[in-house]
């Protein structure tokens, strides 16, 4: 067997039209849906994904607003411009990147976000609602991961679930997630015993670990869906953090990298600053 390919690329490009389409109508009404982006320092991976965003906000007629401070930039400077962007009325969602640096507290900027412009879904107030199951931003790529899951076709309710890794921004919203959608979810770690054990019993795997080709196809169960976060930088180019080629033979759904979970989650982005366009319209 050889398992069905979910094309991150195509679906998230079939994403940004109907976004366009929002978008367009939300300007006949005079909202213009604005994203700030601020990127703070030289980090090439970040001057990368910002790039990614400015270019999707561009392809769906979103305004962005790029906002740059050095690398040396003090905390309270880029706490007075958050709190510039909460207040501004044409603004409707802010996006800071992250890894900041070091001197500077990422709990501390978040929380001077306006909850309700937080289109990364990573304030305390918007991780708390997720987790009970109360209307919130949700993270952009746990969210491109449950979109991809669900473009599957197969019900999740009952399903067992197996998630690698327990990061705020992947492991634990994606838990939540699949929780509130009625699987029975398990989360592994650096810490569990016997991964490979667990990982066997898992309708639905979930990869985010950051270590290339983790997940061997011994860990999968004939056809579990396999969803691939991981992003590896290597000699001979990206590869996920899971097993492509050898897993392909067991699952019934793979995300490939690169073309996977990383397009849908600036697809997702795009759909929360649309929210937050109709939440704060003249806010
Ligand atoms: P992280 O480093 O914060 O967390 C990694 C997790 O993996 C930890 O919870 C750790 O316990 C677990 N882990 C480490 N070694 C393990 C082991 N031997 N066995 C079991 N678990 C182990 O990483 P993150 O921020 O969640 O990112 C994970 C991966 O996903 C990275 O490759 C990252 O680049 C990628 N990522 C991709 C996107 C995207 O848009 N596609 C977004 C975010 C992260």
């Amino acid at each position: 067997m050889s398992a069905n390919i979910l094309d991150g690329k195509k679906i998230s490009a079939e994403i940004r039209t109907s976004i366009k389409e929002e978008a367009e109508k939300l300007k006949a009404r005079g909202i213009n849906p604005t994203l700030a982006v601020v990127l703070v320092g030289e980090d090439p991976a970040s001057k990368v994904y910002v790039g990614q965003k400015e270019k999707g906000c561009e392809e769906t007629g979103i305004i962005s607003r790029k906002y740059t401070l050095p690398a040396e930039a003090a905390q309270e400077e880029l706490l007075t411009l958050v709190e510039k962007l909460n207040e501004d009325k044409e603004v409707h969602g802010i996006l800071v990147q992250f890894p900041l640096p070091e001197h500077i507290s990422e709990t501390a900027v978040l929380t001077a976000m306006k909850p309700e412009k937080d289109v990364d879904g990573f304030h305390a107030l918007n991780v708390g609602r997720l987790f009970s199951g109360l209307p919130c931003f949700e993270p952009c790529t746990p969210k491109g991961v449950i979109t991809m899951i669900e473009r599957t076709g197969i019900d999740i309710e009952g399903k067992k679930a197996v998630i690698i890794g327990r990061s705020n921004i992947v492991g634990k919203p994606v838990a939540a997630m699949l929780l509130a959608r009625n699987a029975t979810v398990t989360i592994t770690h650096s810490k569990t015993r016997n991964l490979p054990e667990v990982v066997r019993q898992a309708d639905i795997v979930v990869a985010a670990i950051g270590k290339p080709r983790f997940v061997t196809a011994d860990m999968i169960k004939e056809g579990a869906v396999v969803i691939d976060v991981g992003i590896n930088r290597l000699p001979e180019g990206l590869v996920g953090d899971v097993d492509y080629e050898a897993v392909m033979q067991k699952a019934s759904w793979i995300t490939p990298v690169p073309g996977g979970v990383g397009p849908m989650t600036i697809a997702m982005l795009l759909q929360n600053t649309l929210k937050a366009a109709i939440i704060n319209k003249g806010a």
